[in-house]
């Protein structure tokens, strides 16, 4: 996060229900984060609220804790499904975030009465169907399996007093702005609203013009600033010689958990099938994985199971991993944003984390945009590559197929499944064919390059 926490004050003096003061205690917050110390009076006093904060500053609870509160007169032990209507709606524009929001409101209604349940794409409609028809209070979801929801008449949402846009820049971005607009019109106009977002670009804007009244707008993360408790640093290496710089940084940190970003989904596969054959146990998320294997390569992860996650920028949104003590962006993304969001995931909730980003040649142009965006420059370390190490003669040809691989289809469509968005995951547009050979090991790999 980028400011102090708010001196001493304390989730007690915030005018929440002491019973979803028990469930914070219980998760061991001490003390409320700069975006929940100024979101939640707001939220509980029913104002309209356009919150830029980034993932990481706590910004689940900031709307979670004060939806909670105002929901409280509503909470009912009834087995009624007429007592349950859905009065919050929390949008999401991944499944993986939606999974995340859900499990937080899981946590903080867990002493309250009040039912929750989330719905998403990609599995299967009637599996999420007898929850919406017993009936809940909060529900979350990502707008095109919400609008199925709704065609198929397994909810209604005539009776939701708080609407919740969760990461609304990535909804933006993944075009889900025709969706949000059917999903708007069937809400009453009479609500509360809240849209919390990265960035308050144009598009941001227009959107809290349109659909927000009157909102207090708060801000606890500067515009595209990465987290000053992140240490940040840029290891210039050899296309050829990346794999063997990934292991050697993992090895020298010592961490026990690490996440790696690739920009392909083909090199997350390859780098991951290569850590495990050199003893890193690891495992990758994208876009052409299962939901099923993504939970699984998700909660492998978290316990500690696996160590090393490969992932795309895509089916990274939204991962929340307490403590991540290391991101490596092994291929820099194409958009500098991302950049911002990748070493977002560690660094969370004030404590200190580390990136490292290993750039070959080819990807100069990319880091300049990045520091063009944080407005500052970093050190170009350099990787030495040790003497007898054999660089491969050639580079194996790519295969054919990369260029015509399918596009992610798991978090990019606005409305399935009709609709088909722009694909965020790029196809891969350079060889990987050195993470397939053996490379010898290097004792000094980091040495700085005056
Ligand atoms: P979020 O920005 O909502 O993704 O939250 C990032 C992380 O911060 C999550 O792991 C939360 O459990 C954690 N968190 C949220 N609020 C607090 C708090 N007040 N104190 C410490 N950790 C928190």
């Amino acid at each position: 996060m980028d400011e102090p926490l708010v001196a001493k004050l304390l989730f007690s003096s915030l005018a929440l229900d002491p019973q979803i003061l028990r469930a914070i205690e219980e998760t061991g917050y001490t003390e409320p984060t700069p975006i929940q110390a100024q979101a939640i009076p707001h939220v509980i006093a029913g104002r309209d609220l356009m919150a830029m904060a980034q993932t990481g500053t706590g910004k689940t609870a900031a709307f979670t804790l004060p939806m909670l509160q105002r929901l409280l007169p509503h909470a009912s032990t009834s087995a009624s499904p007429a007592r349950h209507p859905i009065r919050a709606l929390v949008l999401a524009p991944t499944r993986e975030l939606a999974i995340q929001v859900h499990e937080s409101v899981v946590t903080y209604s867990k002493h309250v009465p009040l039912r929750t349940t989330v719905v998403y794409g990609g599995t299967d409609i009637k599996a999420q169907k007898p929850a919406l028809m017993n009936g809940v209070e909060i529900l979350v979801a990502t707008p095109g399996r919400l609008l199925d929801h709704v065609e198929s008449r397994n909810l209604q949402l005539n009776q939701v007093q708080i609407l919740i846009l969760d990461e609304a820049d990535r909804m933006l971005d993944m075009g889900f702005m025709p969706d949000l607009k059917r999903i708007l019109a069937l809400l009453p106009k009479q609500r509360q609203t809240l849209l919390f977002s990265a960035t308050f670009s144009d598009d941001i804007k227009k959107l809290a013009q349109d659909f927000l009244v009157d909102p207090v707008t708060v801000e606890t993360a500067r515009r595209n600033a990465a987290g000053e408790n992140i240490k940040q640093s840029v290891c210039m290496v050899e296309h050829q010689d990346k794999y063997h710089a990934l292991v050697e940084l993992i090895r020298s940190r010592g961490v026990k958990q690490v996440l790696i970003f690739t920009r392909t989904k083909l090199s997350a596969a390859h780098v991951a099938k290569q850590l495990e054959r050199s003893g890193i146990p690891a495992d990758a998320i994208h876009g052409d994985k299962t939901q099923q294997e993504r939970i699984k390569a998700l909660d492998a992860f978290k316990s500690g199971a696996v160590m090393a996650l490969v992932a795309t920028d895509v089916a990274a949104r939204g991962l929340d991993i307490d403590q991540l003590p290391l991101v490596i962006n092994y291929e820099l993304p194409t958009h500098a944003e991302d950049y911002v969001h990748r070493i977002g995931r560690t660094g969370r909730a004030g404590a200190s984390g580390e990136a490292v980003s290993l750039v070959d040649g080819a990807e100069e142009r990319r880091l300049v945009e990045i520091e063009k965006l944080l407005n500052r420059t970093f050190p170009r370390e350099a990787v030495a590559v040790p003497t007898g190490y054999q660089k491969p003669v050639k580079a194996a040809p790519m295969r054919s197929h990369h260029k015509s691989a399918p596009a992610e289809d798991w978090f990019s469509k606005p409305y399935e499944p009709s609709a088909s968005p722009k694909s965020v995951e790029e196809q891969p547009d350079a060889p990987v064919s050195t993470l397939g050979k053996p490379q010898p090991q290097v004792a000094a790999l980091f040495r700085i390059r005056n």
